[in-house]
This record gives structure tokens, C-alpha cells and sequence, in this order.
């Protein structure tokens, strides 16, 4: 155990609310607080004369304040702290949203710093939420800012973790010398320093970029240790049968793709080998993924090897289902279907030609028994009860929507030997982040689109459009085809303030991001009309009426817009069996429009729909429009996505423009990677890395040279010897995935 081990409790006073919440956060340790970065830098520059500041700059002042009060804000009751400072050529205010703590620690007649972007309303000029020095903190030239974490603000960590920081002087560095050298990265003790209170703002960058490489390497390492090792396992041999593949390519209306027949083949030799496959198949929607998934699951079905195949979605469970029994009609295989409320099973004694509801411990001795073949299911697969007698090939859909440890848990599951692994996904992920969190995978990619497909007529209507787009709708509908309504919500109940979860309220207060949505300043005014400002606080609470919700659009829909045409809503929260009956109608053209959320965002496949509208796009993320596109045009029709804002920020619209100019899903990926600031990429829960260690991925002569080191590492020193303290920090990354299980 070394210093940086110790418990926070045995380096700081701390209360036990802070405990819990750190605790809650995992830093229980020295190193783990020392190790919580700040998202940013905000920068002290050369003081400015107060007259002198222009609206929009990010300038410095430095004054002595002359007023300091406190006021709660509305309803909600956000703190707002208001406080004036004087130099000698002005005054200037400064506002700072959820900060309390600033009014009661500051008093009026201090001398104080000042840095922020400046707003103005009606010519006065004002900051936001600025970073502030007192006199005492004379050294700093740049402040860290932290991601608060529930009542845990910048600040707060900022002295604690400076408390902290004689502990950095015995940290040793794990990186080695060699490496940290030739990439010119500053060592470990001085990093942790600078990072945290740097001398200036090139040595808070070199030690950005220090961690941001050091977690990268981390991750290499721990995904070639894991191939390594996944090499060196016995999997199950499934032998090659062209034969079979034949005869189910034979029965399909279509022929394979070139892409699909050499990636189906790929796998196929995969499977032939007597240690485990990990492969990842990325193929953009539409592109025919299931069907490689088919192939594959029949090869290991008819060597009398069990297939466990999970979706992300009970929609989507359900659908794969039956798509595999129609496809493996003529091979008799049995199946089942397990999500979290529907058990089913292939065949059914009374009608072999179809599926019947059984018990789920019925469908569990199944699979244990090893008769379930090929079990389809929800997360509801990875549940401890379920068992498998010979589990040979796992196969993901739609992978990057589980979590990195639920996908390690299937493959995990059983015994001696590593089933296959084919992981599928449709989210085409940048090239850095893919060679960081799939560097233990082989890639496969399906490049090609089935024959006859069209690319989507994308187009952002704007409000006065919106009679076009209904009549548009209603012709392809006369024409036989089909349409979705997608809604960001399911009703327009607003949510109560402890659901609206991961809520940052200052966040949504900055002018910034306001500025953004609606193309104006906050007024100061505004605000305090309490009004017209909970009329905004609605708007990022969102409880605005003005997001569209399922049931409002299918309402208004049914009775005023196409009363005449079938409509039917779907979301989460219909049971399974109306899920089921909605979907079905719907591919059975009995419904005309299906109004619903994001639960059909991916894999569902309804052939005959033509046109998909997306009301509140700006709600959405990229990649979750780019698959709802995904959805129309798949039989080779020409498709439609209307696309709908009240949005008028430029960074909403430019975001929107790009899904109407790219040509496939990686240019959006690429462009998503790069647009997103610290702090909007979801890296933490999907892939597991942090935001730091995304910020690194835009950096792709970065990711490669981590990537290099760590094999070039590993070919030298296989078991680390040489690096006990790296081999220690991969060992508990490798345990934290276990740890999951
Ligand atoms: P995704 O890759 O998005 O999962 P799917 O596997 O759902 O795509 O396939 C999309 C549609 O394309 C399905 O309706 C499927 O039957 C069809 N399809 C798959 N392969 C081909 C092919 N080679 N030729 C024509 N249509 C195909
Ligand atoms: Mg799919």
C-alpha cells in the first residue's frame, strides 16, 4: 500500500453527506480524489480596465467588490448570488447561479479576480458564473473546474484535492520513463500538480494531455492483455458447413451481398477454430446484419451447440425471434425467447409451425438442458438463473447500446471453454474510439448496402412547413406506404424535479447554453420577472408543453390531422403483448402511422414504411437520428425523414444540417466526436472512459502511438515483470470489469 492509498478519511475532514456522495461516485481513496479531473481550465488572463471588456470576450478583471446579496429564484428556488465589483475605470456585476456559498464566504470590500465570458443585457455588461480568486490564492493562474457532483461543487473539490496534493511528490510514475520521454509527457508527481493547480496554461495542458494518454495506454494494454489471453483459451469447434449456409442463402428472396458473404464467411472459419472468436460486425442500418447473425447461429445450431443472441430492446428480442423462425423454418431448430415478462418456445407441440408461451422456468430447463437451441432475449439473458448446457457462440445486437461489463458477463457466464463472441453494431463509432475499446476485437465491416436501396431525403422543416410535410405524408400513405411519428416524451405530465435525473440545473442557466436554444441573451430583467422566467425554467425542467409528447401528437393526429387513416402510438411503458399486437399491425399495414418514442430507435425493421418525422430532433442525439432514419426505405423505396426543431440555436442547427449532408453513419460519427465539448460524451457509461480520456480520442495520432506502446510492451515484457505498478493499475482495471459480473 502506498501513500496514495490511504483512505480520504484518513487526509481530510469531511462530513458524512461528502462521504456518501463521493463514496457513491467511487473515490475512496487519496489517489481516486487526486485522480477526479477537472473538465476544463478556466483561465486568469492579463486584468482588464472594467470599461475596457466588450460583450462576448472571455476577459479577467481584478476590483474590489462593492455589493454582495442573495436571492432564491422562483419557485424552484435557485440560489442566484449577485455581486458588484469596482476598479477604477467601472463597475461590473457578476451572477453566479447555485453558488450560495460564494455570498456567505465573500465579504463586500474585498479584493477579488474575476474571468468569464461576458454577457450583456441592454448594454450592461455581466459575468455568469466566473471563476474568482481572493487575495490568498494569488498563485493561480488558472482554475480547474470539476464536474459537480451532487451538492459537491468545482470549488469544494478544488480545496480539497489542493490538500491533497503533497501526497502527488511520492506518486510513482507507472508510465514508463521510456514512453512518457519519447511522447514528451511530463512525469506523474509534477502532472498531478500542474493539472490541479497549474503554473500556467501550457503546463495545464501538458498535463491534460498526460492523463488523457496514460488512461488511453491503460485501456490498450488491459484490451491486448485480454486478447492474449482469449487467444490462448479453448473454445468450442463449430465445423465448417458450406452446405448448410447454401441451402439457407438458397431460400432467401434475395442473394447475399458481397459484404455479407465475406463477412459471413470470416465467421464461419472463425467458429472452425479451436480458440474463442471476438469479432465485432459494423455495418451501417439497414445494411443486413441479422442475416450474418442467421448464418452464424445455424452453423453452431447444427453442431448441437447452444446460441445465446441478445438485443437491447424487448421490440427488438421479439422480432429477431421471428425472424429466425421464418428463416430456419427448414432446419428444425428449437428456440426460445426470453425478456424480462415473455418466455416463448419454438416450436409449439399443438402447431409446429409456430411459437407458444411456456412457463419461465419451463424455458429455463430448456436451456439448461440443452434442447433451447438458439435463445433470443433482453438483458433478461445474462440473469444468473439462466444456464446453458453448452453456450458455443454469444451474439450481441446492437451492441454498443449495453454496457462494456454486461457484454464481458455473457461471454463470462460459462465454464471452460470461452464461447464466440460476434458483437454487431450499426452505431458506426469513430476509428480512435474503436481501436480503443475494440482492441481486443476483430473487425468486420459490411460496406455494402443491399442492391436497390436509396439514400433517405432528409429535410429540417421548418414550423410554417409543417401542412406540407402532413400532405406529403398523406400521399405516400394513398400510395400504400407507411409513416412514423417519433416524440422526445411519451405524455406531457411534467416530471417532477428528483426524475428529472442527471439534471444540472446551473448548467441549463448559463446564458450560454440559453443564448443557444433561443438565440437571445438572458435578460437580467427577465429574471427577475418571476413569470416569464419560470416560463423558462419549464423549458429546461422539461415540462414545456411545447416538447412533443406521443400522446399529445397521436391525439392531435387522430382527430384533426388524419382522422381518416389508422394510427397507433407506442412507448415503454405498454405492456409486452400491446407492444406486440402495435408492432404487428403495424408491419401488417393494418395502422398507417405509428406515433412513438425512441423505442424503435434501432433494429426495428417494418419494411413498407417510407417516411419517419422526428419532432423535437434537437432532444436527440446524432447517432439516435441517424438510426431512426435507419428505419424507413428498407425495402429499397425511396425514404423520407423530416426533421423538426423549435430550436434556433446555430450549434442545434449545424448539428442537423450535418445529418442532412453526410453520406453514411461514420462522417456523422466523426462529426459528432469532434463537435461535442467535455462533459457531452457518454463515454463514462458506454465505453467506460472518462471524459478526459474521450477528449484524447479526437486525437488519433495519440490513440495510435497508446496503442503501439502497449503492444510494443507487452511483446517485451508479456507479464509486466519489469512494471509491477502498471501491471497493478491494469490488474484493477481487469478486476473492475469483474467486478460487474
Ligand atoms: P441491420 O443491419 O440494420 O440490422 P437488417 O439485418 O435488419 O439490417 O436488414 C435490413 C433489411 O434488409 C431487412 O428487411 C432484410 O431482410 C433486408 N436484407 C438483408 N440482406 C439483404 C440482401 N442481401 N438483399 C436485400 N435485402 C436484404
Ligand atoms: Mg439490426
Amino acid at each position: 500500500m502506498t501513500p496514495l492509498d490511504t483512505p480520504l478519511d484518513g487526509a481530510l475532514r469531511l462530513t458524512a453527506k461528502q462521504k456518501t456522495v463521493l463514496n457513491r461516485i467511487g473515490i475512496l481513496t487519496v489517489r481516486d480524489l487526486l485522480w477526479h479531473f477537472p473538465a476544463r481550465h478556466e483561465h486568469f488572463s492579463a486584468p482588464k480596465q472594467i470599461t475596457d471588456i466588450t460583450e462576448g470576450e472571455h476577459a479577467s478583471i481584478e476590483g474590489v467588490i462593492t455589493r454582495i446579496s442573495m436571492k432564491k429564484l422562483f419557485r424552484r428556488r435557485i440560489p442566484l448570488v449577485e455581486m458588484h465589483v469596482r476598479d477604477q475605470s467601472g463597475e461590473i456585476k457578476a451572477i453566479w447561479f447555485n453558488q450560495p456559498y460564494i455570498a456567505k464566504t465573500i465579504l463586500k470590500g474585498t479584493q477579488i479576480k474575476l474571468a468569464g465570458q461576458v454577457y450583456a443585457n441592454k448594454k450592461e455588461y455581466y459575468f455568469t458564473n466566473p471563476i474568482h480568486s481572493l487575495g490568498e490564492e494569488k498563485t493561480v493562474t488558472a482554475m480547474p473546474i470539476y464536474p459537480e457532483v451532487r451538492g459537491l461543487s468545482s470549488r469544494w473539490f478544488f480545496a480539497q484535492i489542493r490538500k491533497l496534493l503533497p501526497f502527488a511528490h511520492n506518486a510513482i510514475d507507472p508510465i514508463p520513463d521510456r514512453v512518457r520521454i519519447a511522447y514528451n509527457l511530463p512525469p506523474l508527481a509534477r502532472a498531478l500538480r500542474e493539472i490541479h493547480q497549474p503554473t500556467t496554461s501550457r503546463w495545464a495542458e501538458a498535463a491534460r494531455k498526460r492523463f488523457a494518454f496514460e488512461e488511453i495506454f491503460f485501456i490498450q494494454l488491459h484490451r491486448a492483455r485480454m486478447r492474449r489471453t482469449l487467444e490462448e483459451h479453448p473454445s468450442f469447434h463449430i465445423p465448417q458447413n458450406i452446405v448448410l449456409a447454401k441451402r439457407l442463402t438458397s431460400s432467401l428472396p434475395f442473394p447475399l451481398t458481397n459484404a455479407q458473404k465475406k463477412v459471413a464467411w470470416h465467421i464461419i472459419q472463425d467458429l472452425g477454430r479451436p480458440h474463442p472468436m471476438a469479432r465485432l460486425l459494423e455495418g451501417d442500418v439497414g445494411s443486413g446484419k441479422t442475416l450474418v447473425a442467421v448464418i452464424a447461429a445455424l452453423s453452431a445450431a447444427d453442431a448441437r451447440y447452444q446460441v445465446a443472441y441478445m438485443a437491447p430492446t424487448e421490440i427488438l428480442a421479439r422480432q429477431h425471434f421471428e425472424t429466425f423462425m421464418r428463416l430456419l423454418a427448414p432446419f428444425s431448430i428449437p428456440m426460445g425467447l426470453i425478456t424480462s415478462a415473455e418466455y416463448k418456445k419454438f416450436p409449439s407441440k399443438i402447431n409446429p409451425a409456430t411459437a407458444t408461451h411456456i412457463a419461465r422456468s419451463q424455458l429455463l430447463k430448456w436451456v439448461r438442458s440443452g434442447e433451447t437451441r438458439i435463445l433470443i432475449g433482453t438483458h433478461a439473458l445474462i440473469q444468473k438463473e439462466v444456464a446453458f448446457k453448452n453456450l458455443a457462440l454469444v451474439i450481441v445486437d446492437e451492441q454498443h447500446r449495453f454496457g462494456v461489463q454486461q457484454r464481458a458477463q455473457l461471454v463470462m457466464q460459462s465454464s471452460a471453454s470461452i464461447p464466440h463472441l460476434l458483437s454487431m453494431t450499426a452505431t458506426p463509432i469513430p476509428r480512435t474510439l474503436a481501436l480503443t475499446i475494440y482492441g481486443d476485437l476483430d473487425l468486420s465491416l459490411l460496406d455494402e448496402m443491399p442492391p436497390g436501396r436509396k439514400k433517405p431525403i432528409t429535410k429540417i422543416v421548418p414550423p410554417q412547413k409543417r401542412t406540407e410535410a402532413y400532405a406529403f405524408i398523406r400521399r405516400i400513405i394513398e400510395e400504400g406506404g407507411q409513416a412514423f411519428v417519433i416524440c422526445p416524451k411519451i405524455s406531457s405530465e411534467p416530471p417532477s424535479l428528483a426524475s428529472a435525473a442527471g439534471y444540472e440545473p446551473e448548467r441549463a442557466w448559463c446564458p450560454d447554453e440559453y443564448r443557444g436554444e433561443r438565440g437571445r441573451g438572458l435578460s437580467l430583467r427577465s429574471l427577475g420577472a418571476a413569470k416569464k422566467a419560470r416560463k423558462q425554467t419549464g423549458r429546461f425542467f422539461n415540462s414545456s408543453p411545447e416538447i412533443k409528447s406521443v400522446e399529445e401528437e397521436y391525439k392531435k393526429l387522430k382527430e384533426t390531422v388524419f382522422p381518416d387513416l389508422e394510427i397507433a402510438m407506442l412507448h415503454g411503458k405498454l405492456k409486452p403483448k400491446e407492444k406486440e399486437k402495435i408492432i404487428n399491425d403495424f408491419r401488417s399495414k393494418k395502422t398507417h402511422i405509428l406515433v412513438s418514442t425512441s423505442v424503435i430507435e434501432v433494429g426495428v425493421d417494418i419494411p413498407n414504411a417510407s417516411v419517419i418525422m422526428i419532432e423535437g430532433a434537437d432532444r436527440f442525439g446524432l447517432a439516435t437520428l441517424h438510426q431512426f432514419r435507419g428505419r424507413v426505405g428498407r425495402a429499397g423505396q425511396q425514404a423520407y425523414c423530416f426533421v423538426f426543431t423549435d430550436s434556433r440555436s446555430a450549434k442545434t442547427r449545424a448539428r442537423l444540417e450535418a445529418l442532412v449532408k453526410a453520406k453514411n453513419g461514420f462522417e456523422l460519427a466523426e462529426y459528432d466526436l469532434l463537435q461535442r465539448g467535455p462533459g457531452e460524451l457518454s463515454g463514462k457509461t458506454q465505453w467506460g472512459i472518462s471524459d478526459l480520456g474521450m477528449e484524447a480520442l479526437k486525437n488519433i495520432k495519440m490513440v495510435e502511438a497508446a496503442r503501439e506502446e502497449a503492444k510494443k510492451l507487452l511483446e517485451e515484457d508479456r507479464e509486466l515483470k519489469k512494471y509491477p505498478l502498471l501491471k497493478e493499475r491494469i490488474e484493477k482495471m481487469e478486476q473492475m470489469v469483474m467486478h460487474f459480473e
